[in-house]
């Protein structure tokens, strides 16, 4: 079985469009890791194209934010404002569908699915310090994290845990593979589709293949340019288009 691992697509349905095309036809079941709204300009066309599509979703910090199960304390004015401007954007049944997801972890497929860190939703995990805890607690062998918007993440194997940096895909290839070692336990953040973070402005996502034993990290350009004019109709902060630009 292939499984689609979808995170922090960030209503930019640019970015989701390309990446659904680039993977159609190669995975049979999808699973999403949260934050399917906030900073993009598109909420209601991506709770509309990923909700029919995913087997299991879980809610990120902007889910509950914006559908008001979280308060708004924690967000910085950029954060907040790309809060605010979903929130009256959202057709009646997708806030309702927003704010009725579920926090993780869940366990979908035998694969374990967290927005942040294993023991709380909203806590990032960057640093091997930050993922022990998760791995310890987790319990079996593939959990997904997002949050943070980088792709990749940490292995632990022999009481020994190293962080797994992906080299990006070059030469035209899209995605790089993983393989999985049996008797380790793997911490896995797919990247974000719509606000990649680690310096690859380029869709990011994952998928699972079962069979071989192994993850491919994808990476797949779309149309920055659109989205940053449908920000800036939208008048949402500027600061927001020059980050879907420079993958920072
Ligand atoms: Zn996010």
């Amino acid at each position: 079985m292939r499984r689609l691992v979808l995170s922090d697509v960030h209503a930019n349905a640019s970015a989701l469009t390309a990446a659904l095309a680039a993977c159609r036809g190669l995975w049979d079941r999808a699973v999403c890791l949260g934050d399917l709204v906030g900073y993009g300009p598109d909420p209601n066309e991506v709770i509309d194209q990923v909700r029919p599509l995913v087997a299991a979703i879980i809610r990120g910090n902007h889910d509950k934010a914006v559908s008001g199960m979280a308060d708004l304390e924690e967000f910085n004015p950029v954060a907040r404002s790309a809060v605010e401007w979903p929130r009256a954007q959202l057709r009646a049944e997708n806030l309702q569908s927003l704010a009725e997801l579920p926090a993780g972890p869940i366990h979908a497929d035998g694969l374990t699915l967290v927005h942040g860190a294993f023991q709380d939703e909203d806590e990032y995990v960057f640093v091997p310090e930050q993922a022990i805890e998760g791995l310890l607690m987790t319990p079996g062998t593939l959990t997904f994290f997002g949050h943070t918007h980088m792709q990749g993440g940490f292995v632990f194997r022999d009481s020994e845990l190293d962080t797994i940096a992906i080299r990006p895909p070059r030469d035209g290839a899209l995605f790089s593979a993983l393989p999985i070692e049996t008797g380790a336990r793997y911490l896995l953040n797919p990247g974000s589709i719509g606000q990649p973070r680690d310096g690859d402005a380029r869709a990011a996502f994952a998928i699972v293949d079962s069979n071989e034993s192994l993850v491919e990290f994808w990476r797949v350009p779309y149309d920055i340019a659109a989205v940053q004019e449908r920000l800036r109709r939208a008048r949402l902060p500027e600061t927001l288009a020059a980050r879907l630009a420079s993958g920072h």
